[in-house]
């Protein structure tokens, strides 16, 4: 990473702009738990020499990765880019075992579980196949959690045409950027690199936060690309509909497309907290971050919620349990495969 730590955080002007929108600060109202806070020890450790505590860098776990305080903030600081380098050079531990074990180990868990729940559904393949090669990226939540995701993707792929050569098993990297473990996560993108071969055109994600993890290895830049920019692409109208509402995950800039029709339930961006897996990290603040500072009861209670992230997904699930709501949560490829373009344009 070629990134210097000090320059980034010398430029705050400790102007507290990022309180406004740090979902973590608005829970806990603890400046270290602000970006502001922790550039401000960084810059005494760095002019002072000192060695940053154990507590400080364990604490940059209770961060979302989010970069809303980088958005927000008048001189630019890169926040995730920052705790991610701290992390790999102090050496961050989760605890006994590191994270990326602990998060494959509780998709395991959770494959074992609901292994017969899944029906595969039959592929449909368009009968004038696109010259365009392409790798769907699954993720791990697609793998182990959540197939039916993986199913309409490749059913909505094969309707449009493209030859999908390869479904790819492998792991995008995010658990081991969660972990600051660069190394691990280097040699996981030279996997990814090397299983691309020159003659694909697209890899496509079905996931915001496998497609955020790839856009960051320069290689597979220019071939990275997510399930609604292909509809984009491909100029398909989407029916309209007024019964789901989408849920924008934080780590989402632009716009997802949707039918107009549709409400984003927060245009800034909502957290299901698995952005940096603080959902299995630290379930306490968690909850109150849900309770608090994201999704009230009536925001979400009896909706169909659709969202583009399968992490989001899966916290949505959770919280969703905990209010006791009647609601239902698909992916966008879910939504798309079984309610809107399916009787309009692809599936006729
Ligand atoms: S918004 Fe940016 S410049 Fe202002 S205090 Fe926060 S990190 Fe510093
Ligand atoms: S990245 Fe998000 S959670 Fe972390 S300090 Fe910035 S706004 Fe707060």
């Amino acid at each position: 990473m070629d990134f210097d730590i000090y320059e980034e955080v010398y430029k705050c002007s400790k102007c507290g702009l990022c309180q406004s929108v740090c979902p973590i600060y608005l829970a806990t109202k603890n400046e270290m738990y602000l970006s502001r806070g922790r550039y401000i020890v960084l810059n005494n450790a760095y002019n002072y020499n000192k060695k940053l505590s154990s507590k400080f860098i364990k604490n940059l776990d209770l961060c979302l990765n989010c970069n809303l305080c980088k958005n927000f903030c008048p001189s630019n600081i890169d926040a995730k880019e920052i705790f991610t380098l701290l992390k790999f050079q102090n050496k961050y531990k989760y605890g006994f075992l590191s994270f990326s074990i602990i998060f494959f180990l509780i998709l395991l868990t959770y494959k074992i579980r609901r292994k017969n729940i899944f029906v595969k559904r039959e592929r449909i393949q368009a009968k004038n196949l696109k010259k365009e090669n392409i790798i769907y990226f699954q993720g791990c939540i697609n793998k182990y959690v959540n197939p039916s995701d993986k199913n309409a993707t490749l059913n909505i792929l094969g309707k449009l045409g493209y030859r999908v050569v390869k479904t790819s098993s492998l792991c995008c990297g995010l658990p081991y950027l969660s972990d600051g473990d660069l190394k691990s996560f280097q040699h996981n993108s030279n996997k990814i690199i090397d299983s691309v071969s020159s003659d694909i055109k697209y890899i496509v994600c079905s996931c915001d936060s496998c497609y955020e993890t790839l856009e960051k290895i320069p290689e597979l830049k220019e071939k990275i690309i997510r399930l609604d920019d292909i509809l984009k692409l491909n100029n398909i109208e989407l029916a309209s509909n007024t019964s789901y509402v989408y849920h924008k995950p934080l780590i989402r800039n632009d716009e997802c497309y949707l039918p107009s029709e549709i409400k984003i339930l927060n245009k800034k961006g909502n957290c299901s907290l698995m952005e940096n897996f603080l959902l299995l990290k630290h379930r306490k603040l968690a909850d109150k971050l849900f309770k608090d500072v994201f999704y009230k009861q009536q925001d979400i209670e009896n909706k169909t919620i659709i969202t583009s992230c399968l992490l989001s997904k899966f916290g949505l699930e959770y919280l969703i349990k905990k209010m006791k709501t009647n609601t239902k949560v698909y992916s966008y490829s879910e939504y798309i495969y079984c309610d809107s373009i399916r009787k309009d344009n692809i599936y006729n």
